[in-house]
């Protein structure tokens, strides 16, 4: 089943690292975007009443910024716009230096079930040489007011200075806060950020010592009880993101919101990534679509391949015929026959080994040939 992605833009700073799509200091637009997004939703639902929806992920920027009327007035929008299945998953990313009891009590009114909490590590000086404006104690008091609640925590490697010690503190106080999920993944210097100066001054570690992190983060993470079911994604029994593993077996979405992307029909479409244009198309009754684009041919199949490989599951022979009428084997003879050694089979399933899942990157760099 489909889901819905909705993009919040704003946040309170800029993090060292950030090239994604947020605006710090543009807060005071938050009502009139919110009421964009109300309308977006409505031209969207119009378009697919007959579709049912099985998660909705509201990400940014940092959701949790805004007044929570908003995101109480969002889902009220979506629950009326769009059909959703009988048990959807509702995710909402949250900084852990803003939350409080009343913007919870307010998240759960309005049905969200499900909390991706930006904790990224445990060490203060990491936080703040990372721009965050959390400390370790913000993410202490969010977790204890999350007790009892389905919620992931982020960890990410390859920080400067970063020791075996630093992560394995950073897991070990995610889950002893009672994350249920943990999604531990390295930092991507990219070009324009301040991050990227300490990159080229070769402060950040090398991609051997970050992949040295990765495997000893996974083994506290195995000690502790998350099963990894996707490269960067470790869940305890029951808890994977639903809205996730459909990005990953290739299913439909929705986005709303600036830049967000959509993928449905075979059409994979995106919105403006300027938000004053964004606001402006709305206002004047179009979508704010820029870039739309048909997947078909041998970029389905590969897109296919590279997100199945990207997890634990595999590829499945079966579900690659039936979307293709092939088999994946002879549509990929030559990559196949090289990559054989780093893949295992099961039944209908082929997945990388699990010593290799962390360079499935560099073994799937064979197919885009
Ligand atoms: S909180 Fe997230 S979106 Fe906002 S600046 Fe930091 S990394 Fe970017």
């Amino acid at each position: 089943m489909p889901g819905i992605y909705i993009h919040i833009p704003f946040c309170k700073s800029k993090c060292t690292y950030c090239d994604f799509v947020s605006f710090p200091n543009r807060l005071n637009f938050a009502e009139a975007y919110m009421a964009c997004l109300y309308k977006e939703a409505e031209m969207r639902g119009e378009e697919l009443k007959k579709e049912t929806f099985d998660t909705v992920y509201i990400g940014g920027g940092t959701p949790s910024v805004i007044d929570p009327k908003y995101i109480y007035g969002l889902m009220k929008q979506i629950t009326a716009r769009f059909r959703l299945s009988r048990d959807p998953e509702v995710t909402i990313e949250m900084n852990p230096g803003t939350v409080d009891a009343e913007k919870l009590a307010l998240y759960r009114r309005a049905g969200i079930n499900r909390y991706s909490v930006g904790l990224q590590t445990a060490n203060d000086a990491q936080l703040s040489r990372l721009g965050r404006i959390h400390t370790r104690a913000d993410f202490v008091e969010c977790a204890r007011l999350l007790k009892g609640e389905n919620f992931s925590a982020d960890v990410m490697l390859g920080l400067v200075g970063q020791t075996e010690k630093d992560v394995e503190e950073s897991i070990r106080l995610a889950a002893e806060c009672g994350a249920s999920h943990i999604s531990m993944y390295a930092l991507t210097p990219e070009d324009g950020t301040p991050i990227y100066t300490d990159y080229l001054n070769g402060e950040l570690p090398d991609g051997d010592e970050v992949a040295r992190l990765y495997d000893f983060g996974r083994g506290i993470l195995k000690e502790l009880g998350f099963l990894r079911y996707e490269v960067s994604n470790f869940t305890k029994p029951g808890f994977g993101s639903r809205h996730n593993l459909n990005y990953w077996k290739r299913g439909e979405y929705i986005g709303l919101g600036v830049s967000a992307s959509s993928f449905f029909c075979g059409r994979r479409f995106t919105n403006t990534f300027n938000l004053d244009e964004y606001m402006k198309c709305i206002l004047s009754g179009h979508l704010p679509v820029i870039e739309s684009e048909e997947v078909s041919g041998e970029d389905a199949k590969f897109e296919f391949l590279m997100l199945a490989l990207r997890t634990v599951f595999g590829i499945s022979e079966k579900e690659y015929r039936k979307n293709f009428g092939s088999d994946w084997r002879e549509d990929f003879r030559e990559a196949y026959e090289k990559t054989k050694g780093y893949l295992e089979e099961e039944g209908d399933t082929t997945r990388i080994k699990d010593e290799f899942l962390y360079v499935q990157n560099q073994i799937l760099t064979e197919y885009m040939k």
